[in-house]
C-alpha cells in the first residue's frame, strides 16, 4: 500500500501532465457552484399533455420549454390518494412530506404545522415572495405559508400571513383580509409592520428599491382570467426577482404560480387553457432572463398534478388541434420537473414531489432542517 501522503502527489503529479486535456476550464461557470437564490415556477394542473399543447400553441421551437436541459418527473400522489389536490401537491413542495388532500402546510400522523421551505429560509435571512394569479389564501400559496387542515378555511390562512414577514406578495384576494365575516382588518395589520398595501396591477408607487416589504393585490377575490385581460404574471415575476436581490444579501425564495392553468382544464376550456399556458409561457420566460442576468439563480418549473386527462389527438397540420379531455378532475399523470441554473441537476430522475423540498435545499447547500 502507498503511504497516506504519497497518494496526493502521486495525483497531483499526473495532474500536471501536459497531456492531459484541462476539462475544467470548458464546464460551464453556472454549474460549477450553487445557487443564491430559487425560483419555482408552479403550472397548477400542468403535466406532459398540458406543456405539450403549450409547445404547439406558441410555435415548434420557440416556446420556453425546448430551451430548459435538465429535465425530470416527479410522482404527485398525495399521503391518503393516488390523485392528490393542489393542498396537498404544495405541501409536499413546501414541507417535503405527503399530507392528506386538503391539508395546508400540516402533516401526518397528527397533521400538526410543519415548517415550509419559504418560512425556515426568512428565518434564515433569506428574502421571500409569492406570486400568482390566484387569491393569497388559494391552496397553493397558502400551503407555503399557512397552516390549516381544510383548505377553504380562507381567513384562518390570511391570518397566517400575519406570522411570517414574507417580503412581497402579488396576487388577488385582498377581501379575504379586510372585508371579512370576523371584520378584522388584517391589512392595517401589516400596515403597522410596515407594509406597503396596493390594489391593482401597477409597479409604479411601490417599494421597488427594497426599502419597505409590500402587498401587491391584483383583485378583491380571484383574478380575471388570461384571455379577460389579466396580464401581470411575466411582468410580475421579474419586478418581484429584482426586488427581492435588493431585500436581501443572503439571498430569495420566489414561488410563482399559474394558478388558473387548473382552472381551465377543470372546465375544459380550451381557449381559457391556451392563455393560460401562453401567459405560463412568458412567466417562465421572464423568470430565465432574470436568472441568465443574475447568474446565480436555480430556476424550477413543475406542476402539482395533471388536470383534465387531456389528450392531443391528430388533427391537421396547422396545429389548431382541440385537446380531448377525459374527465373534469385531476389526474395521476407523472408530472415534469424543469431546471435551469446552478444545481439545476440534481432535477434529473423520477422521485416523489416530496423530493422537491430536500433537492431545493440540497441545491442551496444549507444544512437539512427539521421540517416539524
Ligand atoms: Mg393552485
Ligand atoms: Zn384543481
Amino acid at each position: 500500500m502507498l503511504p497516506r501522503l504519497l497518494l496526493p502527489a502521486l495525483l497531483l503529479f499526473f495532474a500536471c501532465d501536459t497531456n492531459r486535456p484541462l476539462v475544467e476550464s470548458s464546464a460551464p461557470v453556472t454549474m460549477a457552484k450553487k445557487p443564491k437564490n430559487i425560483i419555482l415556477l408552479i403550472g397548477d394542473g400542468m403535466a406532459a399533455a398540458q406543456v405539450s399543447a403549450g409547445i404547439y400553441w406558441h410555435g415548434i421551437g420557440s416556446s420556453v420549454w425546448e430551451r430548459f436541459e435538465v429535465i425530470g418527473f416527479h410522482k404527485s400522489h398525495s399521503f391518503n390518494e393516488r390523485v392528490t389536490d393542489s393542498a396537498a401537491g404544495a405541501t409536499a413542495f413546501a414541507c417535503g412530506q405527503k399530507t392528506k388532500n386538503s391539508a395546508i402546510g400540516v402533516v401526518p400522523p397528527d397533521y400538526q404545522p410543519c415548517t415550509t421551505i419559504l418560512e425556515a429560509l426568512d428565518k434564515q435571512g433569506f428574502a421571500t415572495g409569492m406570486v400568482v394569479s390566484c387569491s393569497a389564501t388559494h391552496a397553493t400559496p397558502a400551503s407555503f405559508i399557512a397552516h390549516v387542515d381544510i383548505r377553504a378555511y380562507t381567513e384562518a390562512i390570511a391570518d397566517d400571513y400575519l406570522k411570517t414577514p414574507i417580503d412581497c406578495f402579488v396576487g388577488g384576494g385582498r377581501g379575504y383580509f379586510d372585508d371579512r365575516p370576523d371584520k378584522k382588518n388584517l391589512l392595517d395589520s401589516l400596515r403597522e409592520r410596515g407594509y406597503v398595501i396596493r390594489t391593482g396591477t401597477s409597479f409604479n408607487r411601490l417599494p421597488l428599491n427594497g426599502s419597505a416589504p409590500f402587498m401587491l393585490f391584483t383583485d378583491e377575490r380571484e383574478p380575471p382570467s388570461a384571455f379577460a385581460g389579466r396580464y401581470y404574471l411575466p411582468v410580475a415575476t421579474e419586478k418581484v426577482s429584482d426586488y427581492l436581490t435588493k431585500r436581501s444579501k443572503k439571498g430569495f425564495f420566489l414561488m410563482v404560480e399559474g394558478s388558473q392553468i387548473d382552472w381551465a382544464l377543470h372546465a375544459n376550456d380550451t381557449r381559457w387553457l391556451k392563455s393560460e399556458m401562453l401567459d405560463f409561457d412568458a412567466t417562465v420566460s421572464a423568470a430565465l432572463r432574470f436568472a441568465e442576468s443574475n447568474g446565480e439563480t436555480l430556476v424550477i418549473v413543475t406542476g402539482d398534478h395533471e388536470c383534465g386527462g387531456i389528450g392531443l389527438n391528430g388533427d391537421n397540420l396547422r396545429w389548431q388541434f382541440d385537446p380531448v379531455y377525459t374527465t373534469r378532475l385531476h389526474s395521476a399523470a407523472l408530472v415534469p420537473v424543469y431546471a435551469y441554473g446552478p444545481k439545476a441537476e440534481l432535477f434529473y430522475g423520477i422521485y416523489e414531489n416530496t423530493e422537491i423540498y430536500y433537492k431545493m435545499w440540497e441545491a442551496l447547500g444549507i444544512e437539512q432542517v427539521e421540517s416539524k
